[in-house]
């Protein structure tokens, strides 16, 4: 149905995620960062997450074959012109979506349907301090991050990502950033958040190749740092709104650019919403 005059008039979108009742991450944080983007939003549950602004709860997770079957139900049906993987919750559920990624992509390989371009969050541990990642799936995150186009790590998830030590300053960060996205082939969102400093700086982080003289590329987004407790799920709107835009720009340093700039704003509103007692969501 992309045929001259049937392109569709809203990118379809898919996160493949955990849930927050409260509205502030997860599932429900990425419907409402695809709406602020113009794009269709579509969302496959990992993990039921009993959290609010304070912390979380208890996590139940239906497990592998559930999350097949509602993978399929959306990939049988619909053409997805973009994926947001977060929260995967352990490795069976990790390798469910890998093995799922390979079979779209082998079924459009022929294909006038071009594959969905695909954002990994690797989600690991909540601002709160509960795991939302089994410590034994880091190795399945680690292939799925290699299958994705792009993934989003802040400064914690990128050393787990590359087996290396936290870096310490932006440079030792970027550095690590480079050698990763060049060692897996994966483009990576490097998100400054965890430093401190007046700028809360992100970058996209391109493999080295023969274009590139066997150096990455590095493109850094400045931003101003918004002083808010109300950070919950900033992470999880970004690499929505990444998802959403990245069909119809012509980068991921367009898309890019963009999401940082629009979540900044969402910082900047989140004050205002009063969700919540604890550390409120930022505004979508
Ligand atoms: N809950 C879910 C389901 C998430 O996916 C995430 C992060 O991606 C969080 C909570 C973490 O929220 P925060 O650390 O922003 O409070």
């Amino acid at each position: 149905d992309r045929g001259p005059g049937t392109r569709p008039s809203r990118p379809r979108v898919l996160s493949v995620a955990g849930t927050d009742p409260t509205g502030g991450a997860g599932i429900q944080a990425d419907l409402k960062s695809f709406a602020a983007h113009g794009a269709y939003g579509m969302a496959v549950t990992t993990a039921l997450v009993a959290q609010n602004t304070h912390g979380v709860r208890s996590v139940h997770v239906p497990g592998p074959a559930f999350l097949r079957e509602q993978l399929d139900a959306v990939s049988d049906d619909v053409e997805i012109d973009a994926v947001k993987i977060g929260m995967v919750a352990d490795e069976a559920n990790a390798r469910e979506i890998g093995a799922w990624l390979d079979a779209l992509a082998a079924a459009r390989s022929d294909a006038a349907v071009p594959r969905p371009w695909v954002v990994l969050d690797p989600v690991m541990v909540a601002t709160s301090g509960h795991r939302l990642l089994d410590p034994g799936a880091e190795q399945a995150v680690r292939d799925l991050a290699a299958r994705a186009d792009v993934v989003t790590p802040n400064l914690p998830e990128l050393a787990v990502l590359a087996g290396r030590d936290v870096a310490t300053t932006w440079d030792d960060a970027l550095a690590q950033a480079g050698s990763y996205a060049t060692a897996c082939g994966t483009v990576v969102l490097l998100k400054g958040g965890h430093l401190t400093g007046a700028t809360s700086p992100d970058a996209l982080v391109v493999p080295a190749g023969p274009s590139s003289d066997g150096v990455p590329t590095v493109t850094t987004f400045d931003a101003e740092r918004v002083d808010t407790p109300h950070t919950h799920g900033t992470g999880c709107s970004l690499s929505a709104a990444l998802a959403a835009l990245r069909p119809r720009r012509e980068s991921w340093e367009d898309a890019a650019r963009e999401a940082k700039e629009w979540l900044t704003g969402a910082l900047r509103g989140g004050a205002a919403l009063r969700v919540g007692t604890g550390r409120g969501p930022v505004d979508h």
